[in-house]
């Protein structure tokens, strides 16, 4: 099977970003820069209508960048000091950052087979303090949102979406971001819609929140100058947004190509007892997934990694192998054992619009070799 004695297979290449389509950006670029249309003109308004349109939500709002837009939307919905906000232990700093600044307090709780929260374990972790459940929809998945929604209805507590790699992944035929008061998406350049930097939008159906977060992106100015609320300064770049309203277009196709190099990992691998691939495509049919990462568990991880990467093939370790709840210098004392295991196992391989089928397929070839 093995064709090329040495191939390199980048985790990701970040050049790729802007010379795919590079041609169509100059020509963006020129135009944008041209009339001098920088900040809040109409390709933001453009964008920001396409993608509200693409996750049939009401509204989308382009921010700085995602970790922003979830605390402002914690903000908006009126998240106070000391309120406990649900997290899964197995997501970005930035979840539970933007809790602490929005001044309340992240809990962080076990990961489950997926990956994603564990909704097992929800209902142990609620206090009389608990006010939201914010699920991370992990490595372009949906959480199971039906038994989370059963529990914030149980307990009246609001659910927000960590749903910065989520942009189109689907539960039941509904997008991320549209399960709860709202939902953050990242366009950092390595997510599955990447800018050229910084740059990130909040999803949201509620009149009040998006009035809320209108103003809180912008200084808290109104329409007529008049400031109404305190503010930040989390606007996405009009530029950025023109860069992106072209890559919302060729978006479905970004997601058919990384579904179906994942069904080649899943053929391939899926058959080894030393690796445990994610959920299938055909496994649970509730679920439609953008594969933002392809996250396996491995068994010897660090020495397959070692050796993946002798053989030119790049993998990454999600959040340098760190969970929430270890970070201790924040103030997190919990044990969470079931996740402290899985993140000894965990391991990410090159999923991106610049493989090949056979680039997979070599991927697929050393891993085997590794254990054999
Ligand atoms: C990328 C990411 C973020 C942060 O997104 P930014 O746009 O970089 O702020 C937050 N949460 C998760 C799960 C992410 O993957």
């Amino acid at each position: 099977m093995i064709k090329n004695k040495f191939k390199d297979v980048p985790f990701f290449d970040y050049p790729s970003v802007y010379k795919r389509h590079k041609k169509e950006f100059l020509r963006i670029f020129n135009d944008v820069c041209s009339k001098g249309a920088f900040i809040m003109q109409s390709e933001l308004l453009d964008f920001e209508k396409n993608l509200a349109n693409y996750t049939n939500s009401k509204y989308a709002i382009g921010v700085a960048n995602a970790t922003d837009g979830l605390q402002m939307l914690l903000l908006a919905a009126g998240i106070k000091p000391y309120d406990e906000v649900i997290i899964s232990s197995h997501t970005m700093i930035a979840t539970a950052g933007a809790v602490h600044f929005s001044g309340g307090i992240p809990v962080p709780i076990n990961a489950g087979k997926d990956h994603l929260i564990d909704v097992e374990e929800i209902e142990s972790a609620i206090t009389s303090k608990t006010k939201a459940i914010m699920p991370t929809q992990l490595n372009g998945r949906v959480a199971d949102m039906d038994s989370i929604t059963k529990i914030a209805r149980k307990y009246d507590l609001m659910i927000f979406e960590d749903s910065a790699q989520a942009l189109g992944a689907k539960y039941k035929g509904v997008s991320a971001g549209n399960f709860g008061l709202g939902g953050c998406i990242s366009f950092y350049p390595a997510k599955v819609l990447g800018c050229f930097g910084d740059g990130g939008a909040v999803i949201c159906n509620d009149d009040e929140i998006y009035e809320k977060l209108i103003l809180l992106r912008d200084h808290g100015r109104g329409k007529s100058s008049d400031v109404e609320i305190w503010g930040l300064n989390s606007r996405l770049d009009n530029l950025q947004a023109a860069f992106l309203n072209f890559g919302l277009s060729q978006y479905e196709k970004a997601i058919n190509r990384r579904r179906a190099i994942a069904k080649i990992y899943d053929e391939r691998l899926g058959t080894l007892d030393e690796i445990v691939i994610p959920p299938t495509q055909n496994g649970d049919l509730n679920h439609f997934d953008i594969y933002q990462n392809y996250e396996i568990e491995a068994n010897d991880r660090d020495n397959l990694k070692s050796f993946l990467k002798e053989n030119g093939v790049g993998t990454l370790v999600q959040w340098g192998g760190f969970p929430i709840h270890s970070f201790e210098k924040l103030g997190f004392t919990k044990q969470l054992e079931h996740t402290e295991k899985l993140f000894k196992k965990l391991l990410m391989l090159p999923l991106n619009l610049t493989v090949t089928d056979n680039d997979i397929h070599y991927v697929c070839d050393m891993i085997k070799k590794f254990y054999q």
